[in-house]
């Protein structure tokens, strides 16, 4: 690929350009960004990874084979002027990592036939470890959705979807960092009440955390399986789960993933 364009060049910009660099995708100077306003920030991503910023809008998406808007969704239709005003060559795939904005809101601003890919990473892109969910627009064919995938397994995995399903994907793996943050500060408040040294109980919560995930990518076993492996009737296990079926935290995090859904959908 000859040129990557980042239009706002925030917090999952830099994730990407990271990883992209990391993964020696492309060479840092072909990665090009933009930002709105804020030429300290552009100054300060080329110093750190020697990545080419620009102002100029044709300097910009000359040549880019791949456009990624990264802003806030509230700045999407302003970015979208900016792009209709620059008549992209036919092939540029606009790849929208917005949360909660359909492709056809961005077909409307771009000639018909360009490709657009909508991408749902999450936070942890930012350590090369995100879940991306990949969903075409009406224009992007196999050729596109591998390319944009490619660039997204960079920082962490990613899985092809139909649009649909996005806000599904939002609610598991893009608000699913903080369910999981959640259930730690729990823990870790526990683990203080039971008489463990904060540093300690994080430092096996954060290893625990580790360990079952990696449990749970190596083995072929389902969770509930692994759960009732290491659960012998009248154990300390037991003590605790019973505790957690007693006070419905299975409905409560399904709960918590339907009320994130709907919101998804509210907001598209
Ligand atoms: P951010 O606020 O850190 O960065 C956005 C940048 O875009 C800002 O620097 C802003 O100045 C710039 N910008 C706004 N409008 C612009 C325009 N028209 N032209 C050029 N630059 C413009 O935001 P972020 O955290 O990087 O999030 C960006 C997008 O990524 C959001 O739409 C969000 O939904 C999506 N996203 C973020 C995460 C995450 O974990 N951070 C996860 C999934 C999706």
């Amino acid at each position: 690929m000859k040129k990557i364009a980042f239009i706002g060049a925030g917090a999952m910009a830099e994730a990407l350009v990271k990883g992209l660099i990391a993964a020696e995708q492309l060479p840092a100077e072909a990665i090009w960004l933009t930002n709105h306003a804020n030429e300290a920030r552009l100054q300060e991503l080329h110093s750190e990874y020697g990545v080419s910023i620009t102002r100029s809008r044709t300097e910009l998406l000359r040549d880019a084979a791949v456009i990624i808007l990264s802003m806030k969704p509230k700045d999407a239709e302003a970015a979208m002027l900016y792009l209709k005003e620059a008549k992209l060559k036919p092939g540029q795939i606009v790849v929208s990592v917005l949360a909660g904005i359909h492709t056809s809101f961005l077909e409307k601003y771009l000639p018909e036939g360009q490709p657009v890919v909508r991408v749902m990473p999450n936070t942890s892109a930012t350590i090369l470890e995100a879940a991306t969910a990949v969903a075409a627009g009406v224009a992007a064919g196999s050729y596109e959705m591998r390319l944009v995938s490619s660039l997204f397994e960079t920082v962490g995995t990613a899985v092809q979807v139909e649009e649909e399903a996005m806000d599904a994907v939002t609610a598991i793996s893009g608000s699913g960092p903080a369910y999981l943050y959640y259930m730690m500060e729990a823990l870790e408040e526990a683990s203080i009440q039971v008489g463990l040294d904060a540093f300690i109980g994080k430092q096996l919560l954060i290893q625990t955390f580790k360990g079952v995930a990696k449990m749970l990518e190596q083995s072929d076993l389902t969770p509930a399986q692994l759960r009732a492996n290491i659960t012998s009737a009248g154990g300390t296990t037991a003590a605790g789960i019973g505790v957690l079926e007693e006070q419905g935290v299975k409905a409560a995090v399904q709960a918590c993933v339907h009320a994130a859904a709907t919101r998804s959908k509210e907001m598209g």
